[in-house]
């Protein structure tokens, strides 16, 4: 009671009651006529701060000196109650007393580790994903934490680019879900609670698209592709709120993002009316220089911030150059006057003026980080991220009875299960396959082990002793995969083969005559096609976090039953890649494809991928039927509501994700052959029908015309229901008249 009533009376709680928009306005106001411009300059300026936490060096004088004179505005990589208090108390020696802002990349969780982005959008589950984020953020914001640079929200539909495990996969509109519950998740519905980071929809724009999957190249692109492909999510962002966005390292059609007005002050500040700020990449001002965009980096400051980049990310641009270009009539102060009020928006909104430490409580950083909560919350995605790619035989799930042999290079890996992007060191608390499925086997299974290779060697010295354990058992589950750092920032593959001898492993071990069950574990598809073939069964686990041995048994015994669908492409080769389930239609279609003579075709392969896009298979079965359509006609005014009867026909409790495709079929601007448009998940027990309802509105149904105008043309659309991209199961028409 007693700390209650003097909340009740404080100062700071009852000028952070008064802090509406026109009250933070006005103190913006107030502050901005203070300031200098070198003090504006600093509130523009970001550095990361590992040196500061480290020895004595001139680095770390320097930095502290410009954070004692108000000279920074925001601090990366310095995290923890300890350290991040420290800090801001010297940002507060400075005359004008502004907070700084701690950013960090906060991914898949602080503590508690999720899965990876790309793993959990398999999950096509919202509520799991938003609950990812919002664990991440609380553990963060408890660490001192205000800003995450997180979600990345860029589609790629490129799997040799390594950044594809820190997105949504390659679709558009899953894309767009996901963009919102993770800001949403991340920021809750309004900044200022202490269990909330800032969000940062990241890299604006098109980065996904870099030209052949090498990270930081130039990406070139067509202006309905950019606008229909790979903006959405990021206006998504916007919709849910997302405090900050960032630009990205690549150029767009010649132009470097990061210099882009189009993209920042076009459509993010003008069409889109963003009311956030804008942080560069790492080092994208001054990339600028080797771009051959700019001659020096002042030039580069002063593209940068006419494009509407508000905040540098460690470039040593705006620091140098803002003071310098303004006086000299290149650079307009009422520029910097907007970037600088964007900020300190952001610092009122959060709180940090009434309470600088409000995020810097040690006895909060400890309590959550010891909430039992989140590992639920870690397991629970994890089991709902994992693709049931293949089972035959029903060989799983497992019995729980016999000999398992766990083989495999990953089988006992920690560090790998965590995946790229960790916060936290300790891989201790990670649950291995190997921990997961001994404690969930108990007596009745016996688990034998044997590591058979390494992930990325060429030695086939294990392989005996791995075929004599699989020869002792009744049945093979095998842990292959890439290591954890082989995806992720700057981990481009030109070849995403499984690496090493892990294929070879396979064969020998398949060679035995038992049953295999294999589980993979990555950032990206990759291709395996003699596992493909020949398991038994395939269970793609992607990294699945702290949690992920337990998430695994999980699925591996029927504890959970797979739900997960595919979030991406996986092709059969290399040569088909940039590939998506979004295909045009051709003017040759192959019509049989025994005959592909002058078709769009390959004489070696087919254009069908490995697993398409949304498959994912279950322990149960689902039947569709009865298919209605409320109209088969509509105007652009009206909606269409289609619906069935999805049936679990199976003898297990299971959940399907249902799976709404649109083709438009004569158009000004040739449409693709399908498009995702809507998605439920549902649970169904054994037996179980439910009537499933999509509603179509002419958003659905419109499209960027040749103009760039979001239009939807009168004519013949097909609406196709199903279970994957490949699976579809009800069709019907729709024609939208005048
Ligand atoms: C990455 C960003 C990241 C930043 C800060 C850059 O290299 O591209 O996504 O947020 O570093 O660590």
């Amino acid at each position: 009671l007693l700390t209650g009533l003097l909340a009740a009376g404080s100062p700071a709680l009852a000028q952070q009651k008064a802090l509406t928009p026109a009250v933070i306005e006005q103190r913006i106001t107030e502050l901005l006529g203070q300031m200098t411009l070198a003090e504006k300059a600093g509130q523009l300026i970001q550095y990361s701060g590992r040196e500061l936490t480290g020895p004595a060096s001139a680095r770390k004088t320097d930095l502290l000196n410009s954070i004692r004179q108000g000279q920074v505005g925001s601090m990366l990589n310095v995290k923890g109650v300890q350290d991040t208090r420290a800090i801001q108390a010297e940002a507060l020696k400075a005359r004008l007393r502004i907070p700084l802002l701690f950013g960090l990349d906060v991914i898949h969780g602080y503590q508690t580790v999720f899965p990876v982005p790309l793993a959990e959008a398999a999950s096509w589950d919202m509520a799991a994903i938003r609950e990812s984020a919002h664990v991440a953020a609380r553990e963060a914001a408890a660490a001192g934490i205000h800003w995450t640079f997180a979600p990345m929200v860029d589609v790629g539909r490129d799997p040799r680019w390594g950044r594809v495990m820190e997105g949504a996969g390659e679709d558009t509109y899953l894309g767009a879900q996901i963009a919102r519950v993770r800001v949403l998740g991340f920021q809750g519905e309004k900044l200022g609670g202490t269990d909330a980071v800032m969000a940062c929809a990241k890299h604006f724009a098109a980065y996904g698209a870099t030209i052949a999957g090498r990270d930081y190249n130039a990406v070139d692109l067509s202006p309905q592709q950019l606008w229909e492909v790979y903006l959405p999510p990021f206006k998504a962002a916007v919709d849910a709120g997302a405090a900050t966005f960032m630009n990205s390292f690549n150029t767009l059609n010649g132009v470097p993002a990061t210099a882009s007005r189009y993209l920042q002050r076009d459509i993010l500040k003008g069409q889109w009316q963003y009311p956030g700020f804008v942080v560069s990449d790492w080092g994208s001002i001054r990339e600028m220089v080797s771009w051959g965009y700019a001659h020096n980096i002042s030039e580069a400051a002063q593209k940068a911030i006419a494009a509407g980049n508000d905040m540098d990310m460690e470039n040593d641009a705006y620091f140098d150059a803002l003071p310098k270009l303004v006086p000299e009539g290149k650079v307009d102060v009422k520029l910097i006057d907007d970037a600088v009020r964007r900020i300190l928006r952001k610092k009122f909104e959060l709180g940090l003026f009434d309470d600088p430490y409000k995020f810097s409580d040690a006895r909060r950083e400890k309590k959550v980080f010891r909430d039992p909560q989140h590992r639920v919350a870690a397991r629970d995605v994890a089991r709902k991220s994992m693709v049931l790619l293949k089972n035959e035989r029903s060989v799983l799930p497992l019995t729980g009875q016999g000999k398992i042999a766990l083989i495999g290079p990953l089988a006992k890996s920690k560090r790998d299960l965590a995946g790229g992007w960790t916060v936290i060191a300790d891989t201790a608390q990670i649950v291995s396959a190997f921990d997961g499925i001994r404690q969930r086997a108990g007596k009745n299974a016996q688990l034998l082990y044997a590591k058979g290779c390494e992930a990325a060697s060429d030695s086939r010295a294990g392989f005996a002793q791995a075929v004599e354990t699989a020869k002792a058992a009744d049945v093979i589950v095998l842990c292959v995969g890439e290591t954890w750092d082989l995806s992720g920032e700057a981990k481009s593959r030109a070849d995403i083969s499984l690496p090493g001898v892990q294929q070879e492993l396979f064969q020998a071990l398949k060679a035995t005559g038992k049953p295999i069950v294999a589980v993979l574990f990555a950032g990206r598809p990759l291709i395996f096609n003699r596992i493909a073939d020949q398991a038994d069964a395939i269970l793609y686990a992607w990294f699945p976090g702290s949690e992920g041995g337990r998430a695994l048994a999980d699925v591996l015994f029927g504890d959970y039953n797979p739900s997960g669908k595919l979030p991406s492409t996986f092709p059969r080769l290399m040569g088909q890649i940039p590939i998506s389930y979004q295909q045009y239609s051709t003017g040759r279609p192959v019509v049989d494809p025994k005959n592909i003579r002058y078709r769009s075709a390959y004489l070696d392969a087919p254009n069908t991928p490995r697993y398409a896009f949304g498959h994912g298979l279950s322990y149960t079965t689902f039947r569709y039927s009865d298919l209605k359509i409320s109209q088969p006609r509509m105007t652009p005014a009206e909606t269409v509501q289609v619906s069935f009867t999805l049936t679990n026909t199976g003898s297990r409790a299971g959940e399907e994700v249902v799976q709404l495709y649109l083709h438009d079929k004569v158009a000004s601007v040739v449409r693709p052959l399908k498009e995702l448009k809507d998605f439920q998940k549902l649970s169904l027990r054994p037996g179980e029908s439910r009537t499933v309802s999509f509603t179509i509105s002419r958003d659905k149904l419109a499209f960027y015309n040749h103009d760039l105008q979001w239009v939807a043309e009168p004519g013949a659309f097909r609406l196709l229901l199903g279970s994957a991209s490949d699976d579809i199961r009800l069709e019907a028409d729709l024609e939208l008249t005048e």
